[in-house]
């Protein structure tokens, strides 16, 4: 099996990026992160573990970012324990062709999409820590354990994972939208973190997949909701009016023009400050910088809603008074988990548990069915899984090849290895170190996250 991964070596990172003030090809070229490794001992490493033959891919903005070193380490993330390989690819979907021995919820042939990394569930830890007993299996606390991890990933033809890892994806969806079900789960997870009321005036800052994909979210659940979009490119503010933004907002456009649209009043001094009173009754940063940020905690109005849903390794420099002086309330999203039941906008035939609770997952599998989603309309490219070095120029160059989705096809696709990727061969890590005791095990015993389950049940 091949798959490509990040070598996390500290000593590649200086390197490329000092080639990388010559020529970005460096980011790229035989001395960067991204490689690409055949792994030939491929038994399953748990009884509970299966083998996926991958279907379909999607180029994430984060595997980007990883890939092209966007970060600086003094972001606490950078703290955490990190593997030797970063395998890439978690928007993907393929079918199971391997089960372990003690496998419950999934059998060979089964169509599943990837949908969640180490947790409580997936390390067999009982009692779970109380985030994974109350489904929030993104905010696990023994995610970064020492352990077995997945092996390969989305950008491979196979992967090698727990079973509670994965989603077991409804007939009805095609292979490219179970493969997008991932972004379609974040963006839903970032609009239920605070959803909005029909008629409030809303922003979302950014047009890449996810502004897009909020923004789509927003009008199914919310469809009274005021929508406007910030988008950088003319070709992401046509996407945006397609989906359902009712006003455009270029890159350029401030808070003189915010204060026209939403009827606030903006005071400003010569090289000083500027405020408005009123704005926006909640903004969805999906670009997650200092700037964007910024204009999200000035422009929206006192007591609403701030949404941080883009995720950028850096510290920021910003004007945080808006939190105190306006009351703002800023809110971070981190992938997806459990949402809170969303009422009459819920799809038909579906209902939460006891508690009101339902999957991320589940909720945007049920909302691609009935068509209130449509991330399969944002996919711009498709590559063949050789190319995938392509694949990547072409999403971090999205102006000049007006990318929105790019997508490695990797069905038929035998022809391995990868063009112009290093490749190394090599067998399996050796066995990780015992488990040690999950430090906060919740009282409860628990099912979270919820495992794959057949079509037709909430
Ligand atoms: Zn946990």
């Amino acid at each position: 099996m091949w798959s490509v991964y990040l070598d996390t070596n500290p000593m590649r990172a200086p390197v490329v990026r000092t080639l990388g003030l010559v020529s970005r090809r460096a980011y790229l070229g035989p001395l960067a992160p991204l490689r690409a490794r055949q792994i030939r001992h491929t038994e399953l490493p748990g009884k509970k573990w299966v083998r996926v033959r991958n279907a379909m891919a999607g180029i994430s903005g984060g595997d980007v970012a990883l890939a092209l070193l966007r970060r600086d380490r003094h972001v606490s993330p950078l703290a955490l324990p990190r593997q030797s390989r970063i395998y890439l690819g978690r928007e993907v979907c393929g079918e199971v062709v391997d089960v372990g021995a003690d496998v419950e919820f999934l059998r060979i042939g089964d169509r599943v999409a990837y949908q969640l990394d180490q947790c409580c569930a997936t390390r067999e830890i009982e009692p779970p820590c109380r985030h994974c007993a109350a489904g929030y299996y993104n905010r696990c606390e023994n995610r970064y354990l020492p352990g077995q991890q997945a092996i390969g990933g989305g950008w491979g033809d196979e992967m090698i994972v727990h079973e509670r890892q994965l989603f077991l994806v409804p007939d009805a969806l095609s292979d490219e939208q179970a493969a997008l079900l991932e972004p379609a789960a974040a963006a839903l997870h970032a609009v239920l973190r605070s959803q909005p009321q029909p008629g409030e005036q809303v922003l979302v800052i950014g047009a890449g997949t996810l502004g897009l994909l909020t923004t789509q979210v927003i009008r199914a659940l919310t469809p009274h909701a005021d929508i406007t979009v910030q988008a950088r490119y003319s070709f992401q503010a046509e996407m945006a009016s397609n989906l359902g933004a009712a006003h455009i907002l270029s890159a350029a456009d401030g808070s003189a023009d915010v204060a026209r649209y939403t009827g606030a009043r903006r005071f400003s001094r010569p090289l000083g400050s500027e405020m408005l009173v009123g704005g926006f009754d909640a903004i969805y940063d999906t670009v997650g910088t200092d700037d964007s940020l910024q204009s999200a905690l000035r422009w929206v109005r006192a007591g609403g809603t701030v949404v941080l849903a883009g995720a950028h390794l850096a510290p920021m420099r910003l004007d945080m008074t808006p939190i105190w002086h306006q009351e703002v309330r800023l809110l971070g999203a981190l992938e997806h988990g459990t949402e809170r039941w969303p009422g009459n906008a819920a799809p038909a035939g579906w209902q939460a548990d006891g508690a009101g609770r339902v999957s991320t997952f589940a909720l945007a599998a049920a909302l691609l069915r009935e068509r209130r989603l449509t991330p399969q309309r944002l996919i711009t490219h498709r590559f063949p899984l050789r190319e995938v070095r392509r694949a990547v120029e072409v999403a971090r160059d999205k102006a000049e090849h007006k990318a929105i989705k790019v997508l490695l096809d990797i069905r038929d696709v035998p022809n391995l290895p990868l063009d112009e990727l290093e490749m190394v061969e090599d067998q399996l890590e050796p066995p990780h170190p015992q488990l040690a005791p999950a430090p906060f095990g919740g009282p409860a015993p628990s099912t979270q996250p919820a495992p794959p389950s057949r079509p037709g049940r909430a």
